[in-house]
Parts: structure tokens; sequence; C-alpha cells
């Protein structure tokens, strides 16, 4: 049915897909109603979409939720909305959602563009939230849920789950959606941890390490000291001190958060770390 409407639309707007915008539309009703009760939506509740696309997602949100606000790039679409809807309870913003400021919101719920699953990602994270209900590229989502020693435990892994709790909970197949992604996706569940419990982590540190995944802790920052800021001279100074570094004999892919944090503790004290 929503692959009905969507053709009438194109066509009733002569409307061409841009795939610069990741512009797969979701059309399987029941994806969608699974993906707005899970984020359990209260009616005294306010909503952030981001990428409303032709409005199906945004329609479902809008029957429960006290007010949703969605962020949409792309012109053509947003007078599309605004043309065929006549919600009371939607904002549409339009704007590039790496660079608008968000309004107060509970809960995200989106069909996401995957060209910006990682800034947005973490643009959500510098905000107060209580759930996300986000639908990813597969790959993207099983490397924000790897644990420690997973195949897919990576920089991403370590500074989501720093911040919150993360579950991937259905796989959806390419056919979900038109035109056919090239990839298969995921529905991510994202609950921030209580921000007593949220762990802040030195980014460069976390990128050195895990330029070299597969190495040994101490390695890994030798092999990287000039991101953290380092030069050569300063480096070959201090390099002995990388050996003494707690777990530095654990490969990087099996630290865990605490781990990391233990080691940019130990950077710290010895004045290797936010002293630039
Ligand atoms: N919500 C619709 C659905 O589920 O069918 C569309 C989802 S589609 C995967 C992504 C949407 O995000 C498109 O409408 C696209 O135009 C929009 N978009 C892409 N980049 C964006 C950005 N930087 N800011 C806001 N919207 C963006």
């Amino acid at each position: 049915m929503l692959k009905s409407r969507l053709f009438s639309l194109l066509s009733k707007y002569n409307l061409r897909i841009n795939s610069d915008l990741g512009q797969n539309f979701l059309i399987v009703d029941d994806i969608i109603k699974r993906e707005v009760e899970r984020a359990e939506i209260k009616a005294n509740e306010t909503v952030l979409e981001i990428g409303p696309g032709l409005g199906f997602l945004t329609d479902e949100l809008s029957k429960y939720a006290k007010k949703v606000y969605a962020v949409e790039k792309d012109s053509r679409l947003v007078e599309i909305l605004q043309k065929e809807y006549s919600w009371k309870n939607v904002e549409i913003i339009r704007g590039d959602a790496l660079k608008v400021e968000f309004p107060e919101f509970d809960k995200i719920v989106s069909n996401l563009p995957y060209q910006i699953s990682s800034p947005i990602t973490f643009k959500f994270l510098r905000y107060d939230f209580k759930k996300a209900v986000l639908i990813y590229q597969l790959e993207f989502a099983q490397r924000m849920t790897a644990k420690p020693g997973d195949k897919n435990y990576s920089r991403l892994s370590v500074m989501v789950q720093a911040k919150a709790d993360v579950e991937l909970v259905e796989r959806i197949g390419r056919g979900a959606f038109y035109p056919k992604p090239k990839v298969d996706s995921a529905v991510i569940i994202l609950n921030p941890k209580p921000k007593e419990e949220q762990i802040e982590l030195d980014d460069s540190l976390v990128k050195a390490l895990f330029q070299h995944r597969r190495k040994k802790a101490s390695k890994a920052l030798k092999d990287s000291y000039h991101m953290l800021e380092l030069t050569k001279e300063k480096f070959k100074e201090i390099r002995r001190i990388f050996d003494k570094i707690p777990h530095a004999e654990k490969r990087v892919f099996q630290l865990s958060i605490w781990e990391i944090k233990d080691i940019e503790e130990f950077l710290r004290k010895e004045g290797i770390l936010g002293c630039s």
C-alpha cells in the first residue's frame, strides 16, 4: 500500500529520487508500525525525526506524540509534505540535521540517511533524551553494538557505548525500501545512560588506539603517538612510559571501555594527555 502511495507521489510531483541524500524510502507498513511501537511514545512527549522524506513514518508518529519535529534537507520534499498533509502537531524544519540546533525533544525515531550515520549519532549523544529508535545500515549497527573481542568492535562501539546502552533489535532486508539500497539495514534502540554513569573519553586517544586495533595497546600508541599531538622529539624522550600503561599487553580490540579509561587516566597523570 505504501509502495503505491510512494509511486503516486513520485509521479504527481515528477520527483526524482536523490541518492546523494540517502533517499531510500521505507515501504513496509509493519516495519514503520514496529519502529513507532518500540519508541513507546507517551501522549505528552515530543519526538524528533531526521529525514521525514515523504512523511510515512512522520504520519504514524503524529498519531502518538504531542509534537513531532521533522528535519528535512531536501526542499522539494518539504514542499510536498506541506501540501500533502494537514498535521496539527508536526513541525517540519527545513535544513541540514548536522547543522540545525534541535529543539527540545524526548525521543528520536528515524530512518536515517546513511551517509550521515556517524556525525548524527554523535550529535544525538550531545542532547538529553530518553530513547531513540533508529534505522541504520546493518554493518554500522553491528559496529555500534559490538563488544570487546568482537570483529566489529571499533572506535564507534566504544564512543557510543560510553554514553548509551545500544541494542540491535531487528534486521531489515533491502527489499523493504524503495529504491532498494545495496546493503541490508537494522533497527537500533539507543537508551542514554544516566549522566553519572556516562564515561567521558578522550576522542584522540580512542582514535590513536583503534588505528591499530590488532596490536597490543602499548605498541598501538607508540605507532600513533602523532595523534596524541606529541612531537617526534617529545615522543623519543617519553616512549618508555607507554610500556607502563595499564593493560599494555592487551590487544586494542579486547580493551573494555573502562580499561581505555584507565589508560587515559594514566596518560593524564604522566602529563601526556591534555597538556597540549
Ligand atoms: N523517513 C523516510 C522513510 O522512512 O521513508 C525517508 C528516509 S530516507 C532514508 C532519508 C531522508 O533524510 C531523506 O528524506 C533525505 O532527503 C533526508 N536527508 C538526507 N540528508 C539529510 C540531512 N543532512 N539533514 C536532514 N535530512 C536529510
